[in-house]
């Protein structure tokens, strides 16, 4: 994960580490190959050169160079403002309602389905949830397949209604199953497209108005870049979604997505994808990724 940026990271401030005495002159340097590591990276230009700014500033008010071991202070300024950058805090999911409703969006092929099954069984080893798997892509009846193929597999049961088109519909009608049958977590993967479009922006806002959901997520494939940065912006203009699950993190991913999401559209990061399997999941912490990054 991010060998290409934690490699250039680790180039630009070993200089800084070995020399016998820092100066301004190479605390700057420092900072500027920091900053073309992390534009290589595919982190915004801007958002990188803001990340730079601001540590040059606390480095200086820190009295960086005079500070007894100021390599490692740099790194730490530049593993805290990563870190800050990336969240802060790892930030949860709220479980409060009964059933608690979580409504996925995302683009196809972005790792919607799969991350309903991850979540589904992360949340049903905690015990105390009982979830249902909901197939809302009326689309395509091979998603919902692969949702009951899923379920099949964790022992989660899946609400589907083949050849219902109305996906409101199907997401009432499950929530009503789920009160039923005593399930206290509804999980409802929907439609993605290609690319992002109107008449999947308006599906996908109008079964976040109906049926109300205690929290929206948005699953982005990191692989894609910069483009993962401005799909989460176009879905959060018209989704005001809670939170990012950022997939496929095992891939070869340059690391843009992670670092600039957050300040991009001020939603956290809340899980990361990591390996096609069902227990690849993992809750985002920032400072944990701060540190990978760095190594
Ligand atoms: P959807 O169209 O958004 O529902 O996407 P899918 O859940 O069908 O995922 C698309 C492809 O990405 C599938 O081949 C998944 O196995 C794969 N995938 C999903 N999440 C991950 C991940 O975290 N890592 C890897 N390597 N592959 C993933």
């Amino acid at each position: 994960m991010f060998d290409n940026l934690s490699d250039k990271l680790d180039s630009a401030l070993h200089v800084l580490k070995g020399h016998g005495q820092i100066t301004e002159v190479n605390v700057a340097e420092t900072l500027k190959e920091v900053r073309r590591a992390l534009v290589d990276a595919d982190v915004n230009y801007k958002i990188a050169k803001e990340f730079t700014n601001t540590v040059k500033e606390k480095a200086l008010g820190q009295d960086v160079l005079t500070a007894l071991k100021p390599g490692q202070l740099m790194v730490k300024l530049v593993k805290d403002e990563l870190t800050d950058l990336m969240g802060g805090e790892a930030a949860g999911v709220n479980l409060s309602g009964d059933p608690s409703v979580i409504l996925m969006s995302g683009l196809q092929g972005s790792g919607k389905t799969t991350f309903s099954g991850k979540l589904a069984n992360y949340l049903k080893n905690k015990k105390t949830k009982k979830p249902l798997l909901v197939a809302c892509d009326v689309y395509r009846p091979a998603a919902i397949n692969q949702l009951h193929v899923v379920g099949e597999q964790l022992g989660v049961e899946v609400f589907s209604d083949e050849g219902n088109q109305d996906p409101v519909a199907i997401s009432k009608a499950a929530i009503a199953h789920a009160k039923e049958n005593g399930h206290n977590v509804v999980i409802i993967d929907t439609a993605g497209r290609l690319a992002v479009d109107e008449a999947m922006m308006t599906e996908i806002s109008n079964i976040h108005t109906a049926i109300e959901p205690h929290e929206t997520l948005f699953v982005v494939d990191s692989m894609t870049g910069q483009d993962a940065v401005n799909t989460a912006k176009a879905f959060n203009d018209r989704l005001d979604f809670d939170g990012v699950i950022l997939t496929k993190l095992d891939g070869d991913t340059r690391g843009g997505a992670a670092i600039s999401i957050k300040s991009v559209v001020n939603k956290p990061i809340k899980f990361i994808g990591t390996g096609e399997k069902m227990d690849a999941i993992d809750v985002f912490y920032p400072s944990r990724m701060a540190d990978r990054i760095l190594g």
